[in-house]
């Protein structure tokens, strides 16, 4: 065997006085042993890595991750990236959406994403879905409605930065209300859910029949004379007026509701804050309406990087608000795939995997972590090092105490501290 093992690699590195620094590059320490796999086995033979067939430079550049992995990548996953970018968008007087489901996205199990625009006064119609809807605002804002099953209603203005959450089934419609309408983006807690298959209040008018519209809304049949014929899912609509004046009008005798629809996670205060960039978080602990939505919205800055963790209670949907970034998930196998992400992709990690995430741009990578829970989890791979015994970690990784010593103390949550 000519190739060197890993540790002569180091053994050699060492003798060679080169600071232990530069070791600690993915690149010197290369690929384990076996499998032969990855850039590193290549060295003195360059054709072995050039691509000589067709190419689309502009979509292949986007991935340097998966076009020459790092050296420790190994094996491969289901693919974890997607993207709104290349989803078709429907296209209506006053907004558009676009969506990436399980239909598009085979391991986005557990939830299915819609990125929404509406003009200002931009109406998405009056619905509902078996499905409980999660949104996040990124420009403008909107005004949501809906009811609960006490017929104690909402109406809620929700700015950039803030969430929205309509338990399963329950009605609702939105209305960009900013300068410029708003955009956001929708999660349901089912990969299979589609925006475009949702209950639609116009399609149950034009197929009722108009006697039965006037027994069950004591008016004359003459009255729905008029009604849309077809769906309208996105219009155009005035201008509402102010919001007290629309709750006044929604709310009946029952009162209004137990919990709020919406909350404004961008005003809360970091949950966690360090040198790399901080983090946001919101589930049914500070938000109790969203039984089935746990979110982290994570600033990274440049050259911080997510720590190495995983979640144990569920897959997590990532979505890119700004910036870049490189993800690295870790499985059984071994198997460990690196895939890059810019604003507007999807990312996808199941349940336990572990993972972490790189900003590789020159500015701070913002980003949701969203799960099917109704609590945020993870587990810090530093903080369970630090918490077991030494002479556990000492004997299983072969690193001294001191190394251990200077391991980051607590969650960091995000690198460096
Ligand atoms: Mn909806
Ligand atoms: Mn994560």
């Amino acid at each position: 065997m000519d190739k060197l093992t890993r540790r002569d690699v180091i053994v050699a590195t060492a003798a060679g006085g080169v600071a232990a620094a530069t070791t600690a590059q993915g690149a010197t320490f290369g690929n384990p042993d076996m499998p032969p796999q990855g850039a590193i086995n290549t060295e003195g033979n360059p054709s072995s890595t050039t691509i000589i067939g067709p190419n689309n430079p502009a979509l292949s550049s986007q991935f340097p991750g998966a076009l020459s992995p790092p050296p420790t990548d190994v094996g491969s996953m289901p693919m974890f990236w997607a993207s709104f970018n290349n989803a078709p968008r429907r296209i209506q007087n006053g907004g558009w959406a676009r969506q990436v489901t399980q239909a598009d996205f085979q391991i986005s199990e557990e939830i299915a994403g819609v990125n929404m625009r509406l003009t200002r006064g931009g109406i998405r119609e009056m619905h509902w879905h078996v499905f409980a809807e999660w949104a996040f605002v990124t420009k403008g804002s909107c005004r949501i409605t809906t009811i609960d099953d006490q017929g104690r209603a909402n109406v809620e203005d929700v700015s950039e930065g803030g969430l929205w959450y309509f338990p399963p089934g329950l009605p609702h419609s939105l209305q960009g209300i900013g300068e410029d309408g708003c955009e956001f983006i929708l999660c349901f807690d089912n990969g299979r859910a589609s925006e475009f298959d949702t209950l639609l209040i116009n399609e149950w008018f034009a197929h009722t029949p108009p006697e039965v519209l006037a027994l069950n809304f004591g008016v004359p049949a003459e009255s729905f004379a008029k009604i849309p014929l077809h769906d309208l899912y996105i219009f155009q609509g005035a201008v509402p007026g102010p919001i007290e004046q629309d709750q006044a009008e929604a709310q009946g005798n029952a009162g209004p509701p137990r919990l709020r629809s919406s909350f404004p996670l961008i005003d809360l205060p970091p949950a966690k804050k360090t040198k790399g960039g901080e983090v946001r978080i919101a589930d049914s602990s500070n938000f109790p309406i969203s039984k089935n939505i746990a979110a982290a919205l994570v600033r990274i800055h440049p050259k911080g990087m997510r720590e190495m963790h995983w979640h144990p209670n569920s897959d997590e949907w990532l979505y890119i608000i700004e910036g870049e970034g490189e993800l690295t998930v870790f499985e059984t196998g071994p198997n460990a795939v690196t895939q890059n992400f810019n604003a507007g992709d999807v990312g996808y990690v199941k349940r336990s995997q572990g993972h972490y995430l790189r900003n590789t741009g020159l500015k701070d990578l913002v980003y949701l972590e969203v799960f099917r829970s109704s609590y945020f989890s993870d587990v810090s791979l530093s903080d369970w090092i630090t918490h077991t015994p030494r002479a556990m970690v000492r004997q299983t990784l072969n690193v001294t105490d001191e190394t251990i010593e200077r391991f980051p103390v607590g969650k960091p949550v995000i690198l460096p501290v």
